[in-house]
C-alpha cells in the first residue's frame, strides 16, 4: 500500500496534466499493465455538462490516465454508468471525445451485470462485469460535496458500478439511513478494489454538490494513492471536515476495513471556507413521531420554481417515487421521500438543493447553543 500523497496543479494544463498524473499512476500503481492487459479507468462521468462546470473528472486527467496505459502496453477500457444520459452523449459533450480523438481506447457504458457476494445486511449486489473481471482498475474521482455523504470522492466513485437503474433500487434500499448507505458503498469499494484512485481536484464542486445545483470552486490538487479510504481521508482533511466525520470512512472503520481513520497529516493544503452541504439527522427521534420529525424538522430537497424546467428528469430517477408534478414545478411527497438527494443530483437546471426546513433550523440553533454552553 503507498502512502498517498497531493501534487498541487493550478490549472488544466494537458501538458502538465499529462505529466502530474503519469507521476503519479508510476507512484501509485504498485504493478504497471503488462503488455494487451486490458485496465479499466473509471472517472465520473455522472451527466452531461462542460469541463468548467467541475462536475466531471477533466477530459485532461483521464487522457492522461489512457495514455498511460497505452504507454505501458495496456488496452485503455473507460467506462460508467452516468445517473443522467448516456456515456456517449456526456462523452461528446463534455469534451472527452475532442481531447481523445486519436487515441486508441474503448468507450463504453457498463451494461453487463455480475452478482457479487457483499455480505450482511445487503446480500447480493449486481455489479458491472467489467469492474469485477477486470485485473487493473484506475478509479479516477472528482472532488466534490455530495449532500448525503459529504463528499463524494473515491468510495463514492465506484457506486457507478452499479449498473443503471439499479442504482436508484439500491437507493431506495440503503438511503433511509446515513451510515447504511455507507456501508453499502464501503461494501462495493471492496468488491470492486481499485488499483489505484487519483482524485481530481483542480477544480472541485462546493456547497449543493454533486451535479449543477453545486458551485465549482479551484482548489488546484490532484491526490492519489493505492488505498482508496486513505485518499479519501487526506481529501476530507483538507476541507473543515474531519475525516472522522467523513460517513464512508467511519463505517470502513467500523466494519473493520480500516484499521484506524487517519489523522489529517500536518503542511497539507487547507481551505477553511470550502462549502460544505449543511447536513442534518436523515431520521431522529422517538418511534412514534419518527415520520411526523421526518416531515417537518428533517432536511428535504427544496425546488427553485423559478429554475425548474418541469423537464421530469428527478420523478423518473427517485429511487421511492416522491416526486409528483404540480401546475408551476414539482412536489415532493415527504412522507416517502427518504433524502437520497439523488433529485438534487440529477437535476440539469440546478433547481434542487437540500436545505432544512424552519422548525428543523430552530432546533439544530438551540442544539449548538446548549453543546457550546455545556
Ligand atoms: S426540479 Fe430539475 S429535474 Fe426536476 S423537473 Fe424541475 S428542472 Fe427538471
Ligand atoms: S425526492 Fe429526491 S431526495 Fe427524496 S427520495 Fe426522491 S430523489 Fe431522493
Amino acid at each position: 500500500m503507498t502512502t498517498p500523497e497531493i501534487l498541487l496543479s493550478s490549472v488544466y494544463d494537458e501538458k502538465i496534466i499529462m505529466a502530474q498524473v503519469g507521476e503519479l499512476l508510476d507512484r501509485h500503481l504498485p504493478r504497471p499493465p503488462h503488455s494487451g492487459q486490458r485496465v479499466l479507468i473509471k472517472p465520473n462521468l455522472l451527466l452531461s455538462a462542460p469541463p468548467e462546470r467541475g462536475i466531471l473528472t477533466h477530459p485532461f486527467v483521464v487522457k492522461a490516465a489512457v495514455k498511460w496505459v497505452l504507454d505501458h502496453g495496456g488496452k485503455a477500457i473507460v467506462a460508467d454508468s452516468p445517473a443522467m444520459g448516456t456515456v456517449q452523449r456526456i462523452w461528446k459533450a463534455g469534451g472527452f471525445a475532442d481531447a481523445m480523438e486519436d487515441m486508441d481506447l474503448s468507450v463504453s457504458e457498463f451494461c453487463s451485470e455480475k452478482k457479487v457476494a457483499v455480505g450482511a445486511p445487503f446480500g447480493t449486489i449486481a455489479l458491472a462485469k467489467e469492474a469485477l473481471e477486470t485485473d487493473l482498475i484506475i478509479n479516477l474521482p472528482k472532488f466534490k460535496t455530495h449532500a448525503m455523504m459529504a463528499l463524494t470522492l473515491g468510495v463514492k466513485n465506484l457506486f457507478g458500478c452499479v449498473v443503471g437503474f439499479e442504482k436508484p433500487k439500491w437507493h431506495a434500499r440503503a438511503c433511509i439511513e446515513r451510515d447504511h448507505f455507507a456501508r453499502l458503498l464501503v461494501r462495493i469499494a471492496e468488491a470492486v478494489s481499485p488499483s489505484v484512485t487519483l482524485v481530481d481536484g483542480i477544480t472541485g464542486i462546493q456547497g449543493q454538490g454533486p451535479g449543477k445545483s453545486g458551485e465549482p470552486v479551484h482548489l488546484g490538487c490532484l491526490v492519489a494513492g493505492s488505498n482508496v479510504h486513505e485518499v479519501d481521508a487526506l481529501c476530507a482533511a483538507m476541507t473543515p471536515l474531519l475525516p472522522s466525520e467523513l460517513p464512508t470512512l467511519t463505517a470502513a472503520h467500523a466494519m473493520g476495513i480500516l484499521p484506524y481513520i487517519p489523522s489529517p497529516p500536518v503542511g497539507i493544503p487547507h481551505f477553511p471556507h470550502f462549502k460544505l452541504p449543511t447536513q442534518s439527522p436523515v431520521t431522529f427521534g422517538p418511534l412514534p413521531l419518527k415520520n411526523l420529525i421526518r416531515r417537518h424538522m428533517v432536511q428535504r430537497p427544496v425546488v427553485d420554481p423559478a429554475k425548474c424546467r418541469q423537464c421530469s428528469h428527478c420523478l423518473e430517477y427517485c429511487p421511492a417515487n416522491a416526486i409528483s408534478k404540480t401546475s408551476d414545478a414539482i412536489a415532493f411527497d415527504l412522507k416517502e421521500c427518504i433524502r437520497c438527494y439523488c433529485c438534487v443530483e440529477v437535476c440539469p437546471h440546478a433547481a434542487l438543493e437540500a436545505a432544512d426546513p424552519p422548525l428543523g433550523r430552530l432546533v439544530q440553533r438551540t442544539k449548538n447553543l446548549i453543546d457550546r454552553i455545556s
